[in-house]
């Protein structure tokens, strides 16, 4: 079989695979780059249509974060007659997600934020809705090529990541041979606080399909989720005591979540007081009621419990409001996680970041250079520093108080090369993560897995597995 990676490989963007297994072709994951814009953003489809040979029949989006899913109304547009495959939990936040991305797009083109054209509207994304498929979870299902002499066929299993993630196992025949591969798209091996941890297939496989995020992170392997969880809600209560408010920046779809349920675990416990307000907005919270309609039919470690049982309020858009509910005691949980330029928690950190009594907690996955990675350099340094938020502000004083949590949707390294031991595959492709990422997953799967060969594909780049 062929390989080749659409998206960029040097850093975490646009994640898109393209698969030709005999006369069949598939693309795994359809992202785009959520930093940047246009045609930029996108995974290089091109590539495809410049070999005449490659056909595109099947599509399969492992989970709804725009890294993965957000170019594929522009894959349904290049390639109408490409078959769509999720999960249902993903199609149901597809239709929430990709709408809100052909409007931003507008958006900043009408704002003037932007000279790049949007590469699809709300009628493309609403007319491509209807074909995708959604397949329960470990339930095989036909994924052949239209001139496809063998089947193929994929099956879905729980990522751990978040709401309607899922993992894929293909199986194809091969010059007699029955061959498989697992993607792992991306993928938490440990229970999070609304999520349990993955379910992967007791199986060996020929090609390993990794995920590498965290590849680069020696802190995420020492610490446990118990530890983490304990120190966030001490430093919380620290906050809260000196009447600061907390911005915890999140990811719409995911941790901010589950920061919601373990807000509402630590008032329950006692370790901070019960009435403080905790405020969300915009898209996540359109989420969380997905989150709570589909608790009993998707993978929950309670499914009694609802995010929306906890009490929130929609943090309010007038400045004189905003103003009134900085003064007092808060959380806000907003996105987006890495604090990327004209999001809520960009603008909130810009207004509270100058007064020691605030803090910003992060609790998720900072890209190199993102803003909240500039925060995080930041408190690094000695004395007084600033740090550059907006890029139209310019540097501004940073006096709060600063910190990170692990608490990512994704397994740390360690858990990551334990895939390579449960699977035990001939061949790893190591995808989505920064260079030093995949580099430490490479060196570390060749010193304890000598027999397995590890590949790290450039983007453009075809591998023969
Ligand atoms: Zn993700
Ligand atoms: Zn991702």
């Amino acid at each position: 079989m062929l390989f080749t990676t659409l998206g960029e490989t040097e850093e975490i963007g646009a994640s898109c695979h393209y698969l030709l297994m005999d006369e069949t072709g598939i693309l795994l994951d359809a992202g785009a780059d959520p930093e940047k814009e246009g045609l930029d953003s996108m995974p290089d489809l091109e590539v495809i249509a410049d070999h005449p040979d490659w056909p595109l029949d099947h599509v399969v989006v492992s989970h709804a974060h725009h890294d993965h899913l957000g170019a594929l109304p522009l894959v349904t547009k290049t390639f109408p007659h490409a078959h769509i495959h999720m999960s249902a939990a993903t199609r149901q936040l597809a239709d929430i997600l990709l709408p809100a991305s052909a409007r931003l797009q507008r958006r900043k083109l009408k704002e003037g934020s932007t000279t790049v054209n949007p590469l699809f509207d709300e009628d493309d994304v609403e007319a491509s809705s209807y074909v995708y498929q959604a397949h329960p979870l470990e339930e095989e299902f036909d994924i052949s090529g239209l001139n496809a002499l063998y089947d193929v066929t994929a099956e879905f299993f729980d990522a751990g990541h978040v709401l309607g993630s899922l993992g894929v196992m293909l199986r194809w025949e091969e010059g007699g041979k029955l061959r498989k591969l697992f993607y792992t798209g991306d993928t938490g091996s440990r229970n999070q606080t609304i999520i349990p941890g993955a379910a992967y297939p007791d199986e060996k496989v020929d090609i390993l399909l990794l995920e590498s995020t965290l590849g680069a992170d020696p802190i995420a392997e020492t610490v446990t989720r118990r530890s983490e969880e304990k120190r966030l809600g001490e430093e919380m209560a620290k906050v809260l005591k000196r009447g600061g408010t907390i911005l915890m920046p999140v990811f719409a779809l995911g941790r901010g979540q589950e920061m919601i349920a373990l807000i509402d675990r630590y008032k329950r416990r006692g370790i901070i007081p019960e009435d403080v307000p905790v405020y969300t907005a915009g898209m996540m919270r359109a989420i969380a009621d997905l989150y709570d309609k589909t608790r009993l039919n998707t993978p929950r470690l309670n499914d009694e419990f609802q995010v929306y049982g906890v009490s929130q309020q929609r943090l309010p858009r007038s400045q004189s409001a905003l103003n009134e509910v900085l003064k007092k005691p808060g959380i806000m949980a907003v996105g987006s996680g890495m604090m990327f330029e004209r999001t809520i928690s960009n603008k909130i950190a810009q207004q509270l970041i100058g007064n020691p009594k605030n803090a910003v907690f992060l609790v998720g996955f900072a890209r190199e250079d993102s803003p909240a990675d500039r925060l995080l350099q930041a408190k690094e340094m000695e004395g007084d520093v600033d740090v550059v938020l907006s890029n139209a502000k310019g540097p501004q004083p940073m006096r709060c108080t600063v910190d990170r949590f692990r608490f990512s949707g994704h397994s740390n390294r360690r858990e990551l090369l334990k895939l390579v031991e449960h699977f035990e595959p001939e061949k790893v492709v190591l995808v989505h993560g920064e260079a030093k990422a995949k580099e430490w997953m490479a060196d570390n799967i060749r010193y304890f897995h000598p027999d397995v060969e590890v590949h790290v594909p450039a983007e453009g780049e075809t591998l023969e597995l």
